[in-house]
């Protein structure tokens, strides 16, 4: 199980996202910031990727 703070990304917001693979948690991530923080997939750099992909962390439930 992989999982994100939004807040750890610099939002200020709640939300925590989970998922079974990094790839899906960025599926995830593009989502929730495009719908709920007014981003565009331009926004989505390949530094902001790489930064939220080294954010995600995994725990062993
Ligand atoms: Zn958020």
């Amino acid at each position: 199980m992989f999982s994100l703070k939004c807040s750890d990304a610099g939002f200020d917001c709640k939300k925590m996202i989970t998922g079974n693979s990094k790839e899906e948690i960025m599926t995830w991530v593009m989502d929730h910031g495009k719908r709920d923080h007014n981003l565009t997939d331009n926004d989505f750099s390949p530094e902001l990727v790489n930064k939220i992909q080294s954010l995600i962390t995994e725990s062993k439930e």
